[in-house]
C-alpha cells in the first residue's frame, strides 16, 4: 500500500513546517495510484492555421480526474511526477491516450494533429523513440499525425543530450515545436542547430500583442526568424479577435488560444470542431477552405 511505501514516511510528524511537505506527499502517493487506476485524463485544445482557418491540429493537456478533489491541473502535480521519477511512466499514458483519441477521430473523418508535451527527463531517457514509435504503431497513427512539444527551458538544460533524442524521433516523421518560445534564454546557435520543425511564442508576448508595440515587435520578428530558419510560428494564449487579426496581418501560421477555444474533453471538442467545420470528409464543404 502506498501508505507504507518507505517514501511516505519520510516527514515528521507535528511541526506546522512539514504541513506543506505532508501535503504534497499525500499527493504523490495518490498520484503513483492514480497512475495505476489510470486517473490520468486528457484535455484538448484546437490549433487553428490562419491562411485558410481550418483547425488542423489540437493540444493534448493532462488532467488528473482525482476520486475525491477533482479535476487537477498539471501545474499541481506534474513538477512532483517529474522529482519523483514518475514522468517517464505519466508521458506514456498521455501518449497512449492521445494516440487513441487521434486513430478514433481520423476513423470519423477528422484528420487531426495532436500535439503532446514532453518533460525533461523524457529527452534524457534514450528509451523513449522506441516507445514512441511503439505507441504509433498500436494505433496505427502516422509519424507525421504526432508533435510533440518541449519547452525552451527544458530543451536548453542539456541541449546535447536532448538532441540525440529529438533527432532520432525527428528520423521517425514525428513533428517537434519549441513550446514556451522566448522564455527560456536559448541562444540562436542553438535555435539553429536544434533538429526543430516548429517554434511555439509563449503566451507572455502573444496575449497583448495587439495593443503592446514591444509585444508586437517581439511577434513580428519571431515569425520571421521562424520562417528564415525554415520553421512555422505557432502563437499560444491568442485571447482576442484584435491579436488574431494582428497575428494573421504578420503571417503567423498557427494560432491556439482561449479565443479560439478553451482546452476541452475530446468528445466535446469533436462537437465543437463539426458545428465550425461541417463535413469534415468534404473538403468543399469546409466553408474556410480557400479555393
Ligand atoms: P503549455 O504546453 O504551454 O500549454 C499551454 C497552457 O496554456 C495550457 O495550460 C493551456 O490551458 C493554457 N492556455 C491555452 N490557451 C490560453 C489562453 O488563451 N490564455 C491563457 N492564459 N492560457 C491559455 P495547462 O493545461 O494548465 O498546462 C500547463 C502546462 O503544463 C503546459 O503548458 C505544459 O507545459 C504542461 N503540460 C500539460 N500537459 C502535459 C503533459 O501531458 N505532459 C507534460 N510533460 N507537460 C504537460
Ligand atoms: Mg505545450
Ligand atoms: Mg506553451
Ligand atoms: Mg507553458
Amino acid at each position: 500500500l502506498a501508505k507504507n511505501d518507505h517514501r511516505g514516511v519520510a516527514v515528521a510528524t507535528g511541526d506546522a513546517a512539514d504541513v506543506a511537505g505532508r501535503q504534497r506527499l499525500t499527493t504523490l502517493e495518490e498520484l503513483r495510484t492514480g497512475l495505476d487506476r489510470r486517473e490520468l485524463t486528457l484535455h484538448y485544445q484546437p490549433q487553428m492555421h490562419l491562411g485558410t482557418g481550418v483547425v488542423t491540429g489540437v493540444e493534448a493537456l493532462v488532467r488528473w480526474d482525482h476520486p475525491r478533489r477533482g479535476l487537477i491541473f498539471p501545474d499541481v502535480f506534474l513538477p512532483l511526477a517529474e522529482h519523483a521519477g514518475l514522468m517517464g511512466r505519466l508521458t506514456l499514458q498521455v501518449l497512449d491516450m492521445a494516440l487513441e483519441q487521434c486513430r478514433d477521430w481520423r476513423a470519423d473523418g477528422l484528420e487531426l494533429v495532436v500535439a503532446v508535451n514532453l518533460s525533461a527527463s523524457n529527452l534524457q531517457d534514450a528509451t523513449m523513440p522506441g516507445h514512441v514509435a511503439d505507441a504509433l504503431a498500436r494505433y496505427d497513427v502516422p509519424p507525421a499525425a504526432l508533435h510533440l512539444e518541449i519547452t525552451e527551458e527544458i530543451l536548453m538544460r542539456d541541449a546535447a543530450r536532448a538532441t540525440v533524442v529529438l533527432a532520432e524521433l525527428r528520423a521517425m516523421g514525428v513533428r517537434l515545436a519549441v513550446d514556451d518560445y522566448g522564455t527560456g534564454y536559448s541562444s540562436l546557435a542553438y535555435l539553429h542547430a536544434l533538429p526543430v520543425d516548429d517554434l511555439k511564442l509563449d503566451r507572455a508576448f502573444v496575449t497583448h500583442c495587439d495593443t503592446d508595440p514591444r509585444s508586437a515587435a517581439i511577434v513580428k520578428s519571431t515569425v520571421e526568424l521562424a520562417h528564415n530558419l525554415g520553421m512555422r510560428m505557432i502563437a499560444e494564449g491568442v485571447e482576442s479577435e484584435a491579436a488574431l487579426s494582428r497575428l494573421r496581418e504578420w503571417d503567423c501560421d498557427l494560432v491556439q488560444g482561449y479565443h479560439l477555444s478553451r482546452p476541452q474533453p475530446a468528445d466535446r471538442l469533436a462537437t465543437w470542431l463539426r458545428e465550425r467545420q461541417p463535413g469534415p470528409r468534404d473538403p468543399r464543404r469546409t466553408g474556410d477552405e480557400v479555393t
